[in-house]
């Protein structure tokens, strides 16, 4: 079996624990306003022309987006930066897109990483059936999950998805008994004001934490909004500035003074 995929980073130190090497997985079922990975959404293969001035002249050439690998070329990789990985306490992420939209090869792919002894994080939307998630639980060591919204009608207008698997998707996987880092991207103007902002600590507060649930606050960049064009898609985030570092801290110390321990970034 072969998954497809459109970026391996190695040496990411903003997806899980320690320094690891990061999947990303082609195909997403949400449309988030926000997302600076939209060659992420398609679940084909695609190609884009790039094109390049040099002096009066222009260049087009042709760049694939995604390919498949198979699990053994994912070991192959892994094995290369096996120090790093071991020395940091790091391991192997597998992120998209929605990962979750490859459910059979993620599975395959995440028990091979275990049986070869790496530390397995799913960084997911949590927009997938309960019974796929609950077949890789098993091979996953933590679980990445996204909140963007508490309020499903603006879930909607803003990911095209209802919130409603998502949040039940959530909580099964804190009963489970999981380690979870809940990651809510800080989008202002769209869930940064105080009832959101309450809404979600309220929700986080509400899950099962025998094992402590960690935050990730995200900041909104716009450092995706230049690949829109080459995918024929547009860019729908333009009149939306990234918030301020000092908004950051605000927005860490809320989330702390309910008891979490919260990191910017991640
Ligand atoms: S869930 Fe992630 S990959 Fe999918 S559209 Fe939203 S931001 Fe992009």
């Amino acid at each position: 079996m072969k998954g497809l995929i459109f970026n391996v980073k190695r040496y990411s130190v903003h997806d899980g624990p320690g320094i690891r090497v990061t999947f990303f997985m082609k195909g997403c079922p949400l449309s988030c306003l926000w997302c600076h990975n939209p060659e992420g959404i398609s679940p084909e293969p695609q190609t884009v022309v790039q094109t390049r001035k040099v002096g009066e002249k222009e260049f087009n050439s042709r760049e694939m987006v995604g390919r498949y690998y198979s699990t053994s070329e994912i070991l192959e990789i892994l094995d290369r930066e096996r120090i790093f990985m071991e020395q940091s306490g790091g391991g192997v992420t597998f992120s998209g897109g929605e990962p979750m939209m490859q459910h059979e090869f993620l599975l395959e792919a995440l028990k091979a990483c275990r049986e070869h002894g790496y530390n397995t994080a799913v960084d997911t939307s949590g927009y997938s059936s309960a019974e796929s998630f609950m077949t890789i639980m098993p091979y996953t060591d933590i679980f990445l999950f996204d909140l963007k919204h508490t309020d499903d009608k603006l879930h909607v207008e803003y990911t095209g998805v209802s919130n409603d698997r998502i949040i039940e998707n959530l909580r099964m996987i804190c009963d489970s008994g999981k380690n979870v880092i809940v990651r809510v991207p800080v989008i202002p103007g769209k869930n940064d004001d105080e009832m959101t902002l309450k809404s979600m600590r309220d929700l986080l507060s509400s899950l099962n934490r025998d094992k402590p649930v960690g935050i990730n606050l995200l900041p909104f960049h716009r450092i995706g909004m230049n690949k829109y064009g080459k995918f024929g898609m547009n860019y729908r985030m333009n009149d939306t500035t990234p918030p301020s570092p000092q908004r950051m801290n605000e927005l860490k110390d809320f989330f702390e003074a309910g008891g979490f321990k919260v990191k910017v970034r991640g």
